[in-house]
């Protein structure tokens, strides 16, 4: 059973400090949302384009161009927000955040801060060592993207690339319910996962398509069991505000060592400054980069070039009808239909790809453990040694693998010549079925050709004969024997038991 708690408390002594602290965290989590055009605009969001290629109008900012919504992005947030168990808000609306900077061209960026579309939600993060853990989800609001400002193509002047201004995002906030480093890594899997399962973002991060500004404090123990209890964020730390976090492994250091530097703070006899603050990775440590702003700083007011989103019950629902099946039960299904253990069916559910994958395989092949194990250890660990290929570059389709799986379970070839067979199949473009037959790889199940080979063995090996007799556990030399004047053809039970019998064991 999952251990489910919302946050349970996670002490943790911090080397170096002179008390225990607890880390609380919570994300912000910019999801770009998988469409063909943008928010507000018909401009293609295909990633890797010529610079300002991708640019309407109304994304330039141009005086008079007036935005009209996406409704493909629109259904993208619904179907998020159904994914992560939250409320769809049928009335929502559009607010300008009023800022500048060079990559915004409009002066303010069109965003959902009083009424979001997605309301409460939740996610289950599992962790390493088999427990699982709620996290809740505040809200999700659409917002636009900003463009991209380069600074490192010229000594001298900086460019600008607008090609994802206006690009649709989703912000995904967390409440602070995430205990430490590897918790916030999880969450971020999660999502990434469930969206790509639902095709709601890539979540590619080096592609900067899914990011997160990470939210830390730290508190003694007990004060968070007081946050919970009253929801009354005064029992919590001050927090600061790390941004634009594009890699698991960054999130986990850049927590470490902010919560390293806040207690340093604090014990020190100092107090945590709110503020937003940069991680940067070469040095491992996060630096000041302006202080906290507030809503009223940006001066946000209802978009007036835009009615509110109002979607209607019907359409949700026809949304939700045609959900696919997420990670979470297509998990439970896999150990409940074809036996697979709780870590089997985790590697296997982790992308949607592979899991379609191994079904296929295992229908097929006519045995789900059979085939967990040959796509996890076989063919996962090939894929990776050739060029970490992913499941859809896999030179065997499903098919294919199926049959391999089928011709084991049919006891028509052995393990060790699967091996070979898989081998074969993966480098050769050929059906495992054929090569079976043309290469002439059918186990020996007939026991009185095996016989032969045993009484062959024997015959020639009187004194392994006497020291086995001995010494049953030298009887394997004989199988061993037997295996390869077969080929590896020999059906290894028979084999046992024969080899068992002539030597008297
Ligand atoms: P803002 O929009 O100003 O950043 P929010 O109230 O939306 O503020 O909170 C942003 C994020 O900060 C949320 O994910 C929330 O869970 C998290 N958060 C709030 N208080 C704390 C805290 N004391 N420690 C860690 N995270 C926090
Ligand atoms: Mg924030």
């Amino acid at each position: 059973m999952l251990d489910l708690e919302y946050a349970a408390p996670a002490p943790k002594v911090i080397a170096g400090a002179k008390h225990d602290w607890e880390l609380v965290i919570g994300l912000e989590v910019h999801a770009q949302v998988a469409t063909k055009a943008k928010l507000f605009s018909g401009a293609s969001t295909l990633f890797g384009a010529e610079p300002n290629s991708n640019v309407a109008f109304v994304d330039a900012g141009m005086p008079g161009m007036l935005p009209v919504i996406n409704e493909a992005c629109v259904a993208q947030a619904v179907r998020t927000g159904l994914g992560l168990k939250a409320e769809i808000n049928l009335f929502s609306a559009f607010d300008r955040k009023n800022y500048f900077y060079p990559d915004l061209p409009q002066g303010y960026q069109i965003s959902q801060l009083y009424h979001p579309i997605v309301g409460e939600g939740e996610v289950l993060v599992e962790l390493g060592d088999g427990t699982a853990r709620l996290v809740r989800i505040e809200r999700i609001h659409l917002e636009q993207d900003a463009g991209k400002s380069i600074h490192d193509m010229d000594p001298t002047m900086s460019f600008v690339d607008l090609n994802r201004t206006g690009v649709a995002l989703m912000e995904i906030v967390s409440r602070p319910d995430i205990r430490g480093p590897e918790e916030a890594a999880a969450f971020v899997a999660k999502l990434r996962q469930i969206m790509r399962y639902l095709g709601t973002c890539d979540g590619n991060m080096q592609n900067g398509n899914l990011r997160a500004d990470v939210n830390v404090s730290i508190c003694r123990p007990g004060d968070y069991e007081k946050y919970q209890a009253t929801q009354d964020f005064s029992h919590l730390g001050t927090r600061c505000e790390i941004k634009n976090m594009n890699s698991m492994r960054f999130i986990q250091a850049a927590i470490e060592v902010e919560a390293r530097r806040q207690i340093a703070i604090i014990e020190d006899g100092g107090a945590v400054v709110q503020e937003t603050r940069l991680y940067d990775p070469d040095k491992n440590e996060t630096r000041s980069m302006r202080s906290k702003e507030e809503a009223h700083d940006y001066r946000y007011f209802p978009d007036p070039d835009l009615l509110p989103l109002e979607i209607e019950q019907a359409w949700v629902d026809d949304i939700a009808a045609n959900l696919p099946e997420l990670p979470d039960a297509k998990k439970a299904r896999f150990i409940a239909s074809f036996g697979l253990s709780d870590y089997d069916a985790s590697v296997l559910t982790a992308d949607v790809a592979n899991a379609a994958y191994f079904e296929d395989v295992a229908k097929g092949g006519g045995d789900g453990k059979l085939a967990a194990n040959w796509v996890i250890n076989e063919l996962f660990g090939r894929l990776k040694k050739d060029g970490d290929k992913g499941i859809t570059e896999s030179p065997i389709p499903a098919a294919r693998l199926a049959q391999i799986v089928a011709l084991i379970k049919a006891e028509t070839i052995s393990g060790k010549i699967a091996k070979d067979v898989f081998d074969i199949a993966y480098t050769q473009d050929r059906d495992p079925e054929e090569i079976v037959k043309t290469d002439g790889l059918e186990q020996v199940t007939d026991t009185g050709a095996i016989e032969a080979a045993v009484d062959e063995i024997i015959a020639a090996n009187p004194a392994q004969v006497e020291k086995a007799k001995a010494n049953p556990k030298l009887a394997g030399w004989f199988v061993g024997q037997v295996m390869k004047s077969t080929g590896g053809k020999a059906n290894p039970a028979a084999v046992n038991a024969l080899v068992a019998a002539k030597l008297g064991l």
